[in-house]
């Protein structure tokens, strides 16, 4: 059957997760979640497609193309690392050293990553008699197999409704989402999200900036927002927060755009008390706002910023570090 979009729509229904993927053009991949303990018997095909295009949502439904299943199947979601990945003169690879939830698509990836490295390693003990490779084999493979885990579980549990999750639950998983896509460039997440349904942003098409910023805005808050120069801004976002007229806010960016583009305008319509930024140069309005008092700015070098922002996301208080100077250490 052929895709019902060509890109992938994650949906967080009340009723659970639904996710629309394609393969080919002639060949989709869709998932429903569902209880672990139910059966494959219990989905007969016509079953999965109305569950699938109910939670879909009615503009994706009309796109889904029904036919017959050809493999169909009953995946549990779970998160395990065998560590160390080396035993002895055994090692370990892939799916047999560390499983991701499917939802972030990364296992295949980190198995072909692991098998890289084992073979050049192995390579290099055979051909050239060092054992270096092999020694680090499964630091370094851990490192990236630990980013993976930790985003494919992220991820899993902000598109996914598990039993123990309450109104309120909800609500932080959805912040963080919104919150990171405004860091990571939301324009972007906002075309690719499509849809969601938690709380009161059921049915709200999260393509249109406003509906993906409906309640999570207010005064005095904080907004970490993509962009570095005059490219990844936020571009659709930006308008809807001026629009919405919000307040005192601090927002930490890389910069604050250039005259009459990104930042620049929540600077003009002076809602922006505080910016965390690396980089204040090329904008004039910026620079009279700072020298008049009017704006709070703390400046940070660029690697520290972006040091602390994972370091932030990931809930650590601080970040200390020594610089060339012999400055004591720094804030974060
Ligand atoms: C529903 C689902 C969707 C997924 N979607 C994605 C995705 O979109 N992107 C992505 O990157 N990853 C995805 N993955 C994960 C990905 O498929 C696995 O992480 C990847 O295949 C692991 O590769 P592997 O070689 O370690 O293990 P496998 O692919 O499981 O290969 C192990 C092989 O060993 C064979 N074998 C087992 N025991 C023996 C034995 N005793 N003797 C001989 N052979 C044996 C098995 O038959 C198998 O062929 C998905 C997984 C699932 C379940």
């Amino acid at each position: 059957m052929p895709p019902a979009e060509h890109e992938l729509i994650y949906a967080n229904h009340e009723r659970g997760f639904a996710l629309a993927s394609m393969r080919s053009p002639t060949r989709s991949r869709y998932y429903i979640q569902c209880a672990l303990d139910e059966k494959i018997e219990d989905w007969p095909d016509e079953r999965f497609w109305d569950e699938l295009c109910l939670r879909l949502g009615p503009v994706t439904a009309a796109k889904v193309v029904r036919g017959p299943s050809f493999e169909k199947a009953i995946a549990p979601l779970r998160s395990f690392v065998s560590e160390p990945m080396r035993w002895g003169q055994l090692f370990l690879a892939g799916d047999a050293a560390h499983i991701v939830p499917p939802t972030g698509a990364k296992g295949m990836n980190l198995a072909v990553s692991d098998v890289t490295m084992l073979g050049e390693a192995l390579r290099d003990y055979y051909d050239a008699g060092s054992s270096t490779g092999i020694d680090g084999y499964s630091a370094r493979a851990l490192a990236r197999v630990w980013k993976a885990e930790r985003f494919s579980w992220w991820f899993t549990s902000i598109t996914h409704r598990f039993p123990d999750m309450d109104g309120f639950s909800r609500r932080c998983r959805w912040r963080s989402w919104i919150i990171s896509r405004i860091a990571g460039g939301a324009e972007d997440a906002c075309r690719k999200l499509c849809r969601t349904s938690a709380e009161q942003h059921e049915q709200q098409d999260l393509r249109q900036p406003l509906a993906a910023l409906d309640g999570v805005l207010f005064d005095g808050m904080t907004i970490m927002s993509g962009g570095f120069g005059l490219s990844g801004n936020p571009e659709s976002l930006i308008p809807e927060i001026r629009k919405a007229g919000v307040e005192d806010l601090t927002v930490i960016s890389n910069n604050a755009g250039a005259d009459g583009f990104g930042l620049w305008m929540l600077l003009e319509s002076r809602q922006v008390a505080k910016m965390i930024s690396s980089y204040v140069g090329e904008n004039k309005l910026f620079e009279q706002q700072y020298l008049s008092g009017e704006l709070a700015l703390e400046l940070n070098p660029q690697g520290t910023l972006a040091e602390r922002y994972p370091r932030g996301r990931r809930g650590h208080p601080g970040l200390l570090y020594q610089d060339r100077r012999r400055h004591g250490g720094g804030r974060g």
